[in-house]
């Protein structure tokens, strides 16, 4: 049925791997390429994984890349100033995951690899020459490949996006750096994830089940910073930059106090996607941050880019053409992740700078007391949302 024999993801983070695996259950053969010179070049810190997300990976048997390399999280709480509030847990709904970037990353790619699919590194792409048969895409270091379809997995500076669209929006800066770090402080209690609103900027902590507790900080900076430029500041500097702001924040600056050095990382600026008007263009198609990066308060953003580069390799399934393929994907897909980005972008407004203090008290409170009220209607629909592989796509 499907018009797609070939396809070549580019990107080999987790849509891209997470791609490439649905393409190869789906009858398609899939090739990853992976700008960086290795996988080791893109390590950052944890990311908790939500159980929509597990789910998803569950319908391509990869559930394992995440269950064999992660601790569940069942709680979490709200601290604002001194106040604490507990959200209410969905029932039945199993704990969110939380995963080391690189464990996650290295578990698709060594599954992909088991079955056959390749990942070649240092391929950046550039470009992409399509005619009424297929698609060339062009390789930084002047190699090409030749297949039916190209899907840009390429993150939120997307090559892909620009070359459907050259006037697509590029992300927008959130004023906010993330960092993270494992302190030897043990904050908080067991198994409960805490967002913590400080005098001047947020950030969260959970305790790590082989002690310590891992924190990340969203630290707010007028000006973007990229992954290289902050990693090249000594970690010292950072820990004195952070204590200018969550210095007198409990547990907050404690936690920095008490975290050593090779345990610091700076992971750079913090992005939003606007909402992309072209998902697609003949031959080009674009999946995960690279379509869809909700903001970081979503909580989102892995479970969406993984829910999509499924849905995608189903649509192209069902198909009989690649365009009917990716109207269907994008007719299927973006409600469902414009909601959240949508829903997200309330709360990431009350982390920006200058917010912080009394005002922010009075912007965050309505939220949280609304999701702890009805956290079904505010967190169902994200958490519940499950793929019917063998269900047919109508297009
Ligand atoms: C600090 C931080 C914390 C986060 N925490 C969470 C969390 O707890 N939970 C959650 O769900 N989400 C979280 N996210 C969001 C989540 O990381 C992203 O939504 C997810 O990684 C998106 O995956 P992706 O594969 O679409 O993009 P990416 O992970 O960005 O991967 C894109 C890949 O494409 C490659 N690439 C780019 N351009 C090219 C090119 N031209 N040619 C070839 N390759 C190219 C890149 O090198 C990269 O490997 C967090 C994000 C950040 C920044």
């Amino acid at each position: 049925m499907t018009a797609v024999r070939t396809a070549a993801v580019i990107g080999g983070g987790i849509a891209g791997h997470t791609a490439a695996l649905a393409l190869h259950k789906a009858g398609i053969e899939a090739t990853v390429y992976e700008g960086y010179a290795s996988s080791a070049e893109k390590i950052g810190g944890a990311i908790a994984l939500a159980a929509n997300g597990v789910a998803a990976l569950e319908v391509i048997g990869a559930e394992s890349a995440v269950l064999d390399h992660s601790y569940p999280i069942s709680r979490q709480v709200t601290r604002i100033g001194t106040k604490t509030i507990t959200m209410p847990a969905l029932p039945d709904l199993p704990a969110m995951r939380i995963v080391l970037r690189q464990d996650l990353y290295g578990a698709l790619q060594e599954q992909a690899t088991d079955l056959g699919i390749a990942t070649h590194y240092g391929k950046r792409l550039v470009a992409a020459d399509q005619d009424g048969t297929g698609v060339t895409a062009r390789f930084e270091d002047g190699s090409s490949a030749e297949v039916d379809l190209i899907i840009g997995a390429d993150g939120v500076h997307s090559t892909v996006r620009q070359l459907i669209d050259p006037d697509a929006p590029g992300p927008r800066y959130t004023g906010l750096l993330a960092l993270d770090g494992r302190s030897d402080l043990e904050a908080g209690e067991p198994d409960v994830m805490s967002f913590a609103f400080g005098s001047k900027a947020y950030y969260l902590f959970w305790r790590h089940p082989d002690g310590g507790t891992v924190w990340g900080a969203n630290l707010p900076r007028p000006t973007p910073m990229s992954v290289r430029d902050a990693r090249a500041i000594e970690a010292e500097q950072w820990r004195q930059t952070l204590l200018e702001t969550y210095g007198s924040d409990a547990p907050g600056g404690e936690l920095i106090r008490r975290t050593p050095a090779d345990r610091l990382n700076a992971t750079g600026a913090l992005y939003i996607m606007p909402s992309v008007p072209h998902w697609s263009r003949d031959r080009l198609v674009i999946i995960g941050d690279a379509a869809h990066a909700p903001s970081n308060s979503s909580g989102q953003g892995a479970s969406l880019a993984i829910e999509s580069a499924i849905e995608l390799a189903k649509c192209l399934r069902d198909a009989s053409s690649v365009q009917a393929a990716t109207a269907a994907y994008e007719a299927l897909r973006r409600p469902r992740v414009e909601r959240i980005a949508k829903q997200a972008s309330r709360i990431n407004r009350t982390k920006a700078p200058g917010r912080f203090g009394q005002v922010v008290a009075a912007s965050i409170m309505p939220l949280v007391m609304a999701a702890a009220m009805r956290p079904e209607k505010i967190f169902g629909p994200t958490l519940r949302y499950r793929i019917d592989w063998d269900d047919a796509v109508r297009v």
